[in-house]
């Protein structure tokens, strides 16, 4: 049977109150009726979700976190580092979207003061610091020569500057995310996203960078790769339409 509703992930949020996108990264979405427009076309209710709510949501019910989010009582912040930095929180089975829309928006915290120009107007947003297109452009500055990230972090060994790339990486991944840490204090974090997929950021140079920065001193939650690949935000607009059921049998 067909769910009654069509889930359906996208950038930035859509603010119910004034039936209209904003905060999206796809610039052309903001201020426009993309709910109205889709039911209209679809001939079917929609309900949308921030996609970085869609990943968080996919891999803490079906994904790499589902076993401990079993537990309803369990906080998950599913990070999606790529091309953009964005998150979700996800508790009791539902990504929480908190009184702005914005609940797990990291991305545009200020990481840099006065640092590079960001698309939300802001300077030095975290996303204008560790996605993939800013660690590239590092790089680029650094040497003149442009190499994609996942070729940056398999030539840490022999490349001084990809080196100095990735350790700029972990540095402020680790302040960016113990801020976060501090404030939710989530029980797993899910990287998502091509930046998610480096190496090093599982590794213990990772979480000292992370320790750094936490009140706690001491990091004891996982950092899960996701386990849905790139389809992870898919499945998560899907179970829009399906209640989370409690499977722990205690
Ligand atoms: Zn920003």
């Amino acid at each position: 049977m067909l769910p009654e509703l069509i889930g359906i992930g996208t950038p930035g949020r859509y603010d119910a109150a004034c039936g209209i996108m904003n905060n999206s990264n796809t610039l052309c979405l903001n201020g426009r009726n993309l709910k109205d427009d889709l039911e209209l076309t679809l001939k079917r209710a929609v309900v949308l979700e921030n996609d970085a709510n869609c990943f968080a949501l996919a891999e803490s019910r079906l994904g790499a976190a589902a076993s401990l989010m079993s537990d309803p009582s369990k906080l998950a912040f599913g990070i999606i580092l790529g091309t953009g930095v964005g998150g979700g929180i996800v508790c009791g089975g539902k990504a929480r979207r908190g009184a702005h829309g914005i609940a797990g928006e990291w991305g545009h915290n200020e990481l840099i003061p006065d640092g590079e120009p960001c698309y939300c107007g802001r300077r030095g947003c975290v996303e204008t610091v560790i996605s993939g297109p800013a660690l590239e452009r590092y790089y680029q500055k650094l040497t003149g020569v442009f190499k994609p990230l996942e070729q940056l972090a398999s030539e840490c060994h022999a490349d001084d500057a990809a080196a100095e790339t990735i350790d700029r990486l972990l540095f402020y991944f680790g302040k960016a995310l113990a801020a976060v840490i501090n404030i939710i204090d989530p029980d797993v974090c899910i990287l998502g996203g091509g930046v998610g997929q480096v190496e090093q950021l599982y590794a213990q140079k990772a979480v000292q960078a992370i320790e750094r920065h936490l009140f706690n001193n001491e990091l004891r939650i996982p950092l899960l790769k996701p386990l849905l690949g790139d389809s992870a935000g898919v499945f998560g607009a899907a179970l829009l339409s399906y209640p989370f059921k409690n499977t722990d049998p205690s």
